[in-house]
């Protein structure tokens, strides 16, 4: 099976890749053994998932493996508040990962503001000689006052998907995995994947 190191801790993440690369053995940040914070201070989502996926391709040099890199920053833009959170979705808030604490305050901003949004996920492929090509994949929707379905993952109770006409978190994974940001970008790195 063709191997790939993906470049994250975000269990959802990974779950979304799992699922859509079913021919590929997706080894995580924990696999090989790298346990450092990786600081996002790009002002663009390319800009930080190159932060991420070099500094893996340089861990993984000085550790002599050779193996392609995935990695990936995504984020929610809304229009209204001219594309915030964007890159700092994670640590809306404040502090990282902070789930609820990041859709109350997105909530809270939006009083009386025009609630349509966008999901965007940049991937970048990092080859083991250097090279490397980035996708990008988008979904458009907007942001519900009441949370609704699973509240596990960012977001997704909260983005009412235009094209699923519900939100992510009440859709079933396929189904999210086919319109979503991370499914597009997943499938379009799919086909160009310069694997031997
Ligand atoms: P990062 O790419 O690790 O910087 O984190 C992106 C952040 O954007 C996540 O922590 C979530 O808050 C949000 N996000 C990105 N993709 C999704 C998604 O598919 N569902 C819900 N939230 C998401």
């Amino acid at each position: 099976m063709k191997k790939i190191v993906l470049a994250t801790n975000n269990k959802n993440k990974l779950k979304e890749y799992q699922q859509i690369l079913k021919d590929y053995e997706i080894m995580t940040l924990e696999d090989i053994h790298f346990y450092n914070e990786i600081e996002e201070t790009g002002d663009t989502f390319l800009e930080n998932a190159l932060i991420k996926a070099k500094t893996i391709h340089h861990y993984l040099k000085k550790i002599d493996k050779e193996y392609i890199v995935v990695s990936e920053d995504s984020g929610l833009c809304v229009d209204s508040l001219n594309g915030a959170p964007g890159v700092y979705s994670a640590r809306y808030s404040g502090m990282h990962g902070e789930d609820q604490k990041n859709r109350d305050k997105l909530r809270r901003e939006l009083k009386g503001k025009k609630k349509e949004a966008s999901f965007t996920c940049t991937i970048v492929v990092y080859y083991p000689n250097g090279e490397y090509q980035s996708f990008v994949g988008k979904t458009e929707g907007k942001i519900m006052e009441e949370e609704l379905g699973k509240k596990d993952f960012g977001y997704d109770c909260i983005f009412y998907s235009k094209e699923l006409q519900k939100t992510f978190g009440e859709a079933r994974e396929e189904e999210k995995n086919k319109v979503s940001h991370r499914g597009r970008a997943i499938q379009k790195m799919k086909k160009s994947l310069c694997m031997e």
